[in-house]
């Protein structure tokens, strides 16, 4: 749950209402005169069961609690969930992005930006930098490439950048809040000295960090910008700017270890490929990379596969490396299969070929590297493959040991088709039947201590609506109909979480826009629309998904009006008792009371026509668009 469904579940939309308009119960529902236009009988409802509000008279309009009180105390989304906020108690995350922190931002961007200029010039012209360029020609990396990659130098000294650095204007605050330098006992200093620099850049290609390698024994071999304000190791991945295009293309990226591994790559024209940081690969960094292509391939060493070094064997490990207090979530198989079942993107494992690395491969033979990437193996299958192998199963023990190993990665698989034909395999393997199996996992997933976090796993549990997320997410998923989603009425959403995102993706050029213009506040719902499965459909078929879906909540908007006037209508008859329902005359046609009953029946019965109406019109053969429910 986020802060905004957590804001909405702790506060009572009638008792929210009910300080501004007077409620009188009606059926299921409370009944009052809008506040938001002028009448004397009652046409707005207020739904405690859904949470919802309804105005179905001149307004024609409803929400959640959130949009009433925006609509009633006039504030902006934001502003109405502060004051929401407050009131149920949540704490709202800092927004972060402010003008402020914006120019702060832009500031560590440029000091980044002229180190990179100061490194490059050092390696093209540095005597000193003779080691770092003969590296390189061992390597084979040419120099378009390395201009390409932005390659450097960092000079053997103490305060070289950081001098050079201050000349250009940047405070030693700047420098260090870059990581560039380090505060020092007498003055700060330089961080990386005589290393052969990679500059880092974010998906959007800002320069933000960088990694260093040693061109002598100095330890550690490699060394990274520290954790900063815009350098986040876990939601990284280096050379993925330059590699978006060709993932998209190609509809894979290619995980691997190193940089020089990515920069051989490319000078080779796979440009797809990419590398974790140094870290084992993060949830965020399968975020990020499940919005541009449905497969990822881990090109992993040979050593690296067998044991569990590449795919670290906890959930969390703390990054040694200097950041100490950083603490980075990395997945290890388990983490892997349940990222891969929950937001269905494709994981795979190439394994390299012993004592070589993607470089070595790449440079050796183009056709093994594509023999390998493609020949890549779905992450489930691999791992049970290394962990039969790793035993003799000829030994009843190791058989156990096999079935104790992959047993808690199939707890992840939800998809029960696909969980059989594990339990198939590996009770083959094992020599157990399947239904012995079958009844171990139960008991595992009931039981063990993994348990707590498959609940916490990415879509183990969703809330919201699923019609206006499916919407969502199909509008964000498929921009070619853009035109189409610019003509969905944004009322015909209820929770206003969902109303403000489509607002603001109408006036956005492009995810980027939307991204920019987002409050931070939404981000976390955003992500979770980008991560909502879909079918995979052509732009025609987008677009009749998006019509069946606005048609669906269009129903359920007729629906709500069809059950509000009902229940207005037959709260007015309670009070007004079965004698003033018979057509006897007697009553008064400017008694209030009648005038209320009388056009509370109009409606009841225009809804119902309406209601009529498009169930009739509705049309049997639809494209199933998952949005059912
Ligand atoms: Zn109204």
């Amino acid at each position: 749950m986020n802060e905004i469904e957590e804001v909405k579940s702790r506060l009572d939309i009638a008792e929210v209402v009910g300080q501004h308009v007077q409620l009188q119960k009606a059926g299921r529902s409370l009944k009052g005169l809008c506040p938001f236009h002028t009448e004397k009988t009652p046409s707005f409802i207020v739904t405690p069961d859904r949470q919802t509000w309804h105005c179905f008279g001149a307004c024609g309009t409803g929400g959640d609690v959130i949009s009433f009180v925006m609509k009633k105390e006039g504030l902006d989304f934001i502003e109405a969930l502060k004051l929401l906020a407050d009131r149920a108690g949540v704490k709202l995350p800092e927004r972060t992005r402010t003008q402020e922190n914006k120019h702060k931002y832009e500031r560590l961007y440029a000091a980044n930006e002229a180190a990179v200029s100061w490194f490059r010039q050092l390696l093209t012209d540095a005597d000193a930098a003779s080691g770092a360029r003969a590296y390189l020609e061992r390597r084979g990396i040419d120099s378009s490439t390395g201009e390409a990659f932005k390659l450097g130098y960092s000079q053997d000294s103490w305060d070289g950048l950081r001098d050079h650095l201050r000349d250009k204007g940047f405070s030693n605050e700047e420098l260090i809040a870059a990581g560039l330098i380090i505060e020092g006992e007498k003055s700060p200093y330089d961080r990386f000295r005589g290393r052969l620099m990679f500059p880092i850049q974010d998906p959007k290609g800002h320069i933000v960090g960088f990694g260093a390698r040693a061109l002598d024994d100095s330890t550690p071999k490699y060394l990274n910008t520290p954790q900063t304000a815009i350098f986040d190791k876990g939601s990284l991945l280096y050379g993925f700017d330059r590699a978006q295009p060709a993932i998209r293309l190609e509809a894979q990226a290619v995980i691997v270890e190193g940089y020089m591994d990515v920069i051989a790559a490319h000078q080779h024209g796979f440009d797809n490929v990419i590398a974790s940081m140094g870290t084992a690969l993060t949830e965020r960094q399968v975020r990020i990379l499940k919005r541009s292509a449905p497969r990822v391939v881990l090109a992993l060493d040979a050593d690296a596969a067998g044991t569990e070094a590449a795919v670290r064997g906890h959930d969390v490990i703390r990054d040694s490396a200097e950041t100490s207090e950083n603490v980075v979530p990395v997945m290890n198989w388990r983490g892997l299969v349940t990222y891969q079942s929950s937001v269905s993107i494709e994981l795979n494992v190439a394994v390299l070929p012993e004592g070589k690395d993607p470089d070595d491969v790449i440079r050796g033979d183009v056709d093994e590297w594509r023999r390998l990437v493609e020949g890549a193996q779905p992450v489930l299958d691999f791992r049970l493959d290394t962990a039969a192998n790793a035993q003799n199963l000829d030994s009843p023990s190791e058989r156990s040991a096999l079935v104790r190993e992959f047993l808690p990665l199939l707890t992840a698989v939800t998809d029960p088709i696909v969980r059989a034909h594990y339990l198939q395999r590996l009770g083959t393997r094992a020599r157990v039947s399947e239904r012995d199996l079958g009844s171990m996992l139960r008991r595992s997933r009931t039981s063990g201590p993994d348990n707590r976090e498959q609940e916490r796993s990415p879509g183990a549990i969703r809330r919201g609506d699923p019609k206006e997320e499916f919407l969502l997410a199909l509008l964000l998923r498929y921009p070619q109909i853009h035109d189409e989603g610019v003509d969905v009425t944004s009322e015909l959403l209820w929770e206003s979480e969902n109303r403000q995102i489509l607002e603001i993706w109408k006036d956005s050029e492009d995810q980027e826009g939307l991204n920019d213009a987002l409050p931070m506040e939404l981000q976390p719902h955003l992500e979770r629309l980008l991560d909502r499965r879909l079918p995979s459909y052509d732009t025609k078929e987008a677009i009749a998904a998006l019509y069946d879906c606005v048609a669906k909540l269009e129903a359920r908007q007729t629906k709500a009006d069809k059950r509000s006037s009902e229940a207005l209508l037959s709260a007015i008859e309670e009070t007004l008792g079965p004698a003033a329902m018979s057509a006897d005359g007697d009553s008064n046609p400017d008694d209030e009371q009648t005038r209320e009953f009388e056009s509370a029946l109009n409606r009841d019965m225009e809804t119902g026509l309406k209601l009529h109406a498009r169930e009739r019109s509705d049309p049997q053969t639809r494209i199933e668009t998952g949005a059912n429910g």
